[in-house]
């Protein structure tokens, strides 16, 4: 296959979505992935009711209702105390919001989008090097040797996306000066007591926290963590960490914490990038979406979300509009305001988690800013209805004018 209408870079969960969303319209579109293979990634993944609703719009929600552990949310305790700070109850979400807040193994949601998918235009074993953009179309170059003449580009590429970097040339992913330790544990070694009440736990103290929760219908328990770290770490899904190191992390740790990291055997490690809050979306004939255009941190678990909202209404302004350059138009107008203020939301998230003084901590809490910050502007979205919109109800705390 030497030429084609729509190319969408990256088979990640952005990409996948974005082809299902256009497969939806019957728009045909072409993946090409770097990986040997879809969705080998150990971790897992939160997604919010108004994401699972755009997952249900592009038409995988059969399959993701299948796989979706439903979440009960967090409690939130001091990692050095263990005192009760708050619990933010998903199952009441779910009754507000419509739909379920669901955990996932990231395998099983690449598995799910996948699987409504022709085979045939998913290119494994793609890495896309470089483009030529011309006027006629962009020329796709793969380090298989492959070159591709595509007349539209969806850049789904991740955080050190080649597309972005093609178009904006030194607006580099950047170091957050964060680490992320992670385990995938069997549930039977891990003892029941420090996950309790809910099975859903997160620790937060100064400069770090650490999160633990059941998945795969409580079979597996995902350990995730964010540390304050000056180390320049590598960023990657597969890097091994030493099980050692993650417990010294958290050398102040109370009983329970220590407890369910003394079953850690393994773990993975990883810097956190991200890239600059930006209008660098793409434009012409390429439009960046998912990490490519909006990598943020992962402190209220939005980055895939907002992934999944992207490929939605780019597929809708596909399908409304002819032209897919008024398409692309169309989409960043609506969709950068509301992704800049989750952005600005999860920076303002995480400085809460790593306070080191604990009582402005509880008093962040009492005034609506602890572990989410104001968020119910984006869990209450409703993409099937707001998906044409410009977003004017942006809180003026997260509202990014850039
Ligand atoms: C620790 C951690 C926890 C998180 N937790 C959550 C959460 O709970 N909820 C949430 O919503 N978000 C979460 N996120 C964010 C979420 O993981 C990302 O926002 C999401 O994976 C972005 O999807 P993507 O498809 O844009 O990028 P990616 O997942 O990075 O996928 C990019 C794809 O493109 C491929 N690719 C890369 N370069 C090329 C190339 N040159 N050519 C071809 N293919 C290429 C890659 O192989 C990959 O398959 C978390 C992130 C981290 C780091």
């Amino acid at each position: 296959m030497k030429t084609c209408r729509i190319a969408i870079i990256g088979g990640g969960l952005a990409g996948l979505a974005a082809a299902n969303a256009l497969r939806t319209h019957g728009i045909q579109a072409e993946v090409f992935e770097a990986a040997a293979e879809l969705g080998e990634i150990g971790a897992s993944v939160n997604c919010s009711p108004q994401a699972v609703k755009a997952l249900h719009a592009v038409g995988v929600g059969p399959q993701v209702d299948a796989i979706g552990h439903k979440s009960p949310g967090p409690v939130t305790r001091n990692m050095i105390t263990g005192e009760f700070l708050e619990y933010t109850n998903r199952f009441e979400l779910a009754e507000r919001y419509g739909m379920p807040y669901y955990c996932f193994h990231r395998a099983d949601l690449i598995d799910a989008l996948a699987e409504p998918l022709d085979r045939a235009h998913i290119h494994l074993g793609h890495r896309l090097k470089s483009v030529d953009v011309k006027d006629t179309g962009v020329s796709l170059h793969f380090t298989n040797g492959t070159q591709v003449e595509a007349e539209y580009v969806i850049g789904a590429d991740g955080v050190k996306s080649v597309l972005r970097q093609a178009l904006y040339g030194d607006d580099n992913p950047t170091f957050t000066g964060q680490m992320v330790w992670r385990a995938l544990l069997k549930a039977e070694v891990v003892p029941a007591d420090c996950l309790e009440p809910h099975g859903h736990v997160q620790w937060v103290g100064p400069g770090r926290h650490l999160i633990a929760y059941y998945i795969r219908q409580n079979r597996l328990v995902n350990i995730v963590s964010q540390v304050d770290s000056d180390v320049w770490e590598e960023e990657g899904w597969a890097i091994k960490g030493d099980p050692d190191l993650m417990r010294a992390s958290y050398p102040d740790a109370e009983p329970r914490l220590v407890k369910l990291l003394a079953t850690v055997k393994e773990c993975s490690k990883w810097g956190l990038f991200t890239r600059p809050i930006t209008n660098n979306w793409g434009f012409g004939r390429i439009q960046l979406i998912g990490d490519a255009a909006h990598a943020m941190v992962p402190s209220v678990g939005q980055g895939a979300c907002m992934a999944f909202e992207d490929s939605y209404i780019l597929g809708r302004w596909m399908n409304k509009c002819a032209d897919p350059l008024e398409a692309f138009e169309h989409f960043r107008a609506v969709r950068i305001p509301r992704v800049h203020g989750v952005q600005n939301l999860s920076n303002s998230a995480n400085k809460f988690k790593h306070m080191a003084d604990q009582e402005k901590q509880k008093k962040e809490i009492k005034s609506g800013n602890g572990t989410h910050g104001k968020i119910d502007w984006v869990w209450g979205f409703e993409p099937a209805q707001d998906w044409d919109k410009v977003p004017t109800n942006v809180p003026a705390a997260y509202a990014n004018p850039a």
